[in-house]
């Protein structure tokens, strides 16, 4: 057989996670003693290395041996442009705070805006590209950002602004979401401020076309169900997907209008009645779990992604990276999936890449190594695929590649 020429093989892997054509006891299509060969930025085929090796010639080839070989993890939640952290609060938070008595006193998502709004568009746009680097050596390949510590149009715009140029120029993929519905500002009452919302950010950013989606923050405190909902509403007349966090510390209605305007998400979803997330599985809504930030608001409560996963629903999973939740891992969310969720390696692998890919709508182009799709890869050093979820606080990250070329080796990111 005349081999064919391709750009990468990487071969002898102990097993290649495919998420494709799943395998019945797992759904996770695995191939053992696999690899991948890639050709001008897309998967060419996973398959056997034996079959790999009649097939292909590749340009570079590496040897995966000890490793598994995963589809690049797509994190699609994250608050990742801002300045300064709060780790004060943190400590006041350990000492008894809630997090919204915490806001409703002006800290929280307040002194992040203020800090935000005094720092420069260059400055936000280095600390995030460090923060993409850090995504990238921790396995993540598709990155969604929320804008939302600006709460005033020329801020929110410089925000959404920066993400626009981290798209550009940082290889990590991203998708930007408009989150000016994050809190009320200081000042303002809510009536106002979602007028201003709707009437005169909204539109600018459609036109300017600087979000792909639109979040808001339902919940007591912050925007109750009608104001997210006519937020919302405004945002898919002007053509913006929607997300929503809901029902994160009280059952605000946020499942419910996420059911009603058919939103490509909900997220947090702690308190959300059963009978919203049985509605789920017809409104295609896609759940997304956020067990870090559950764990760093204290409250010891914690989505039921048991359930959600009984009713058949694609449980996806993200960090919530933010000052209020610093961790920027979607293998530190699998060790807290598994121990305070109870999800099973298969089903937390399939939330951390094809149903985080749904989340975000880009399943037919990543997260999973389908042939045709984004060669976004990495590479773990452990055993099987039963790791995930059981070791924590260790590196395992070897290589990471978007469309078929490498951005992390041993590691490490390549500059
Ligand atoms: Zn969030």
């Amino acid at each position: 057989m005349v081999k064919k020429q391709v750009d990468v093989l990487i071969l002898n892997s102990n097993e290649t996670i495919t998420i494709d054509s799943p395998d019945t006891e797992t759904g996770l299509g695995i191939i053992d003693n696999g690899g991948v060969a890639i050709n001008k930025g897309k998967i060419t085929l996973a398959a056997s290395t034996d079959l790999l090796e009649r097939k292909f010639r590749a340009r570079r080839t590496m040897d995966a041996e000890d490793q598994i070989i995963l589809p690049g993890f797509v994190d699609p939640h994250t608050h990742l442009i801002f300045a300064g952290a709060r780790e004060a609060e943190f400590q006041l938070r350990i000492a008894g705070a809630s997090y919204m008595d915490v806001l409703r006193k002006g800290g929280g998502i307040i002194e992040t805006v203020n800090r935000t709004r005094q720092t420069s568009s260059e400055s936000l746009f280095q600390s995030g590209k460090q923060r993409l680097d850090k995504c990238l050596e921790s396995g993540s390949t598709t990155v969604e950002i929320k804008s939302g510590y600006g709460l005033r149009d020329d801020d929110e715009l410089r925000i959404l602004r920066t993400i626009q140029r981290l798209q550009k120029y940082h290889p990590c993929r991203t998708v930007s979401t408009f989150m000016g519905a994050h809190a009320v500002p200081p000042g303002e009452t809510s009536s106002e401020y979602v007028l201003s919302v709707i009437d005169e950010m909204l539109p600018q950013i459609a036109r300017a076309g600087l979000a792909e989606f639109c979040d808001v923050f339902c919940e007591q405190g912050a925007f109750d169900s009608a104001e997210s909902a006519r937020i919302l509403g405004k945002a898919r007349e002007l053509g913006l997907k929607l997300k929503i966090h809901a029902d994160q510390f009280t059952e605000s209605g946020g499942a419910e209008i996420a059911n009603k305007l058919h939103a490509t998400s909900a997220d947090h979803l702690v308190h959300s009645p059963t009978r919203q997330l049985e509605k789920m599985a017809e409104t295609k809504v896609v759940p997304v779990v956020l067990p870090s930030s559950s764990l760093s608001v204290l409250t010891g409560e914690n989505a039921d992604a048991r359930s959600m996963l009984t009713l058949g629903l694609p449980v996806a999973l993200g960090t919530d990276f933010s000052p209020s939740n610093w961790m920027l891992g979607q293998l530190t969310v699998a060790a807290l999936a598994s121990r305070q969720l109870r999800m099973k390696a298969s089903e937390i692998i399939r939330g951390i890449t094809i149903n985080a890919a749904r989340a975000l709508g880009l399943e037919k182009r990543v997260g999973s190594l389908h042939v045709g799709k984004d060669a976004d890869l990495v590479t773990l050093r452990v055993p099987s695929h039963k790791w995930i979820g059981y070791t924590y606080g260790e590196r395992i990250v070897d290589n990471v590649l978007i469309g078929g070329e490498w951005v992390v080796r041993d590691g490490k990111r390549i500059p």
